[in-house]
């Protein structure tokens, strides 16, 4: 460093001088102002023993041997301030060799209570809540277990429960901050004599040993979600972290962040609750518009059964009953009644309000059902829905009533978009697959969409039709993207648009 130049050292908020060999003051910068109270200026010029006194300049005077040989000192001393306070220093003197001989030092001197004052600062004011922790007896423990003839203390730890409760419950915590004593609901006075396993329920250790046996195998910081409680057992969401400061041997204090996260994870909660009621309000708008094809279709069955049912009391009541015949209408009427029965069942699964069920289905039923819900309501509409069939069969992990859900409303969709167009109106629903992945498209040959609204088809509530509710597509996109896959619109080649979506899935040959 060049002490000539004070626009440097000036700036540092420690105090920087040097000396010559006679340990006379030849540099002082600014920071001796503030200090001192004292023009810097003043001190050149005078020794050690002037400025500080008998006592510090014999002091300080033991260190010149080390220095003459080279060395840098450095030690811990009481300085006073202007205040009249002492502060506890770092002091560093650091000799200025010039051709191989001593010229001087630098003496460089850090206030360390001002180091610690900020510490206990960010410490105590910190939105995080911080803990102290002893862990001592954590070494302690392990140590035991080494000695009675475990060679792997870690997972001692995690195979034995009881001894995981007792690590936990002997982890004395030495300081809480502000935070950390709102958080947990301890007062300043219940301090005294806490341990760590006051605030772990029963059944969390395995979180506090995780963060151990992170520290044992010597990673950096650790970091997991889990569920603490406070002083008075009432249950606290928090993201808990710990760095490990790289020390030779054993720390035996950690500090430990904890993260107030129950509000964040309240939204998650009613977040996915608004979706699943979208989700459910949007299937029943879906239904509505099906709802003369579901009719149509249970009307069928149901005219069968009645039309069997005639027919079998036909054949009973003749002079000489016909068993034969009767019993073959009656397993006519049977089949029809349980046709009808499915229908109902398809369409009360549709309606239903439920978590999402994700089981192994294939994709080929899936789509014979899409085709059969919507037949009715996309012939009304002068369209026709062509289904092309898969190269191989193609099982997918979903739920299949959101996955139909997803297709009912593309195809709707695509039926709406043509409904005043004159000519032909086609809908190709296709399923490729491209490694793990189906693709699955439906394809229609409407008007498509502005290259305005492109940007906005996905969003919630953005419909260009008067009767539109605009949720249909923002749905179908949570619906995919929860599956794993991804969703996009794009326009046909001459007309029409593509509506795609792909999801994970497993090839049967
Ligand atoms: P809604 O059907 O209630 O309008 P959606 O979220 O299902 O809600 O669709 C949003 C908008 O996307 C529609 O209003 C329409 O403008 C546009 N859109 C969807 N599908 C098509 C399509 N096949 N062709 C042209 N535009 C479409």
């Amino acid at each position: 460093m060049n002490h000539h130049d004070p626009a440097i050292s000036d700036r540092v908020p420690a105090l920087i001088s040097f000396f010559d060999t006679n340990f006379v003051c030849r540099y002082a910068n600014g920071f001796h102002r503030a200090w001192y109270g004292r023009e810097p200026a003043s001190q050149i010029g005078r020794s050690v023993e002037e400025l500080f006194g008998p006592d510090v300049a014999a002091k300080r005077m033991e260190h010149w041997s080390r220095l003459a040989a080279g060395e840098q000192v450095t030690f811990l001393a009481d300085i006073r301030h202007s205040d009249g306070t002492l502060h506890s220093a770092s002091v560093r003197y650091v000799p200025h060799l010039q051709g191989g001989k001593m010229k001087g030092f630098y003496a460089f001197v850090f206030d360390m209570d001002d180091q610690q004052y900020m510490f206990e600062s960010m410490f105590g004011a910190s939105a995080v809540g911080y803990w102290e922790l002893d862990f001592r007896g954590v070494k302690k423990a392990l140590e035991a277990i080494a000695a009675s003839g475990w060679h792997d203390p870690i997972q001692h730890l995690y195979d034995n429960p009881r001894f995981m409760r007792q690590v936990v419950d002997n982890i004395p915590v030495l300081n809480m901050n502000k935070k950390a004593r709102q958080l947990f609901g301890v007062a300043e006075e219940d301090m005294p004599g806490l341990s760590l396993g006051r605030f772990v329920p029963p059944g969390t250790e395995k979180v506090v040993a995780a963060n151990i046996v992170a520290y044992l195998k010597g990673e950096s910081n650790f970091e997991n979600e889990t569920v603490l409680c406070t002083l008075d057992g009432d249950p606290v969401e928090v993201l808990i972290s710990a760095s490990f400061p790289r020390k030779d041997g054993f720390c035996n204090t950690l500090t430990l962040g904890t993260v107030d996260i129950s509000y964040r994870n309240a939204q998650d909660r009613r977040l996915s609750q608004l979706e699943a009621e979208l989700a459910h309000s949007s299937r029943v708008s879906t239904l509505g518009q099906l709802t003369a094809s579901i009719a149509h279709e249970v009307n069928q069955p149901l005219g069968a059964v009645m039309t069997n049912g005639n027919a079998a009391l036909r054949w009973l009541n003749r002079d000489v009953p016909d068993l034969e015949e009767a019993q073959a209408a009656l397993r006519r009427l049977i089949s029809e009644a349980e046709r009808a029965a499915e229908i109902i069942q398809r369409t009360r699964s549709l309606a239903k309000k439920g978590e999402p069920n994700r089981i192994e289905c294939c994709l080929g039923q899936l789509l014979a059902d899409v085709e059969k819900l919507v037949h009715r309501e996309t012939t009304s509409m002068g369209c026709e829905l062509r289904v092309e069939e898969l190269p191989c069969e193609v099982r997918l992990t979903a739920d299949p009533i959101q996955i139909q859900q997803v297709l009912i409303n593309l195809i709707v969709n695509a039926a709406q978009a043509m409904r005043e167009q004159p000519g032909r109106r086609l809908i190709r629903l296709s399923a490729s697959t491209h490694g793990e992945i189906v693709k699955l498209q439906v394809r229609d040959n409407g008007p498509g969409f502005g290259p305005s609204s492109s940007d906005f088809l996905f969003d919630p509530f953005y419909t260009t039709k008067g009767d539109g509710m605009g949720i249909g597509l923002s749905v179908a996109r949570t619906i995919v993207e929860a599956h794993g896959g991804s969703i996009s619109a794009s326009l046909g080649g001459t007309r029409g648009s593509v509506f795609e979506f792909t999801l994970p899935c497993m090839i049967v040959i």
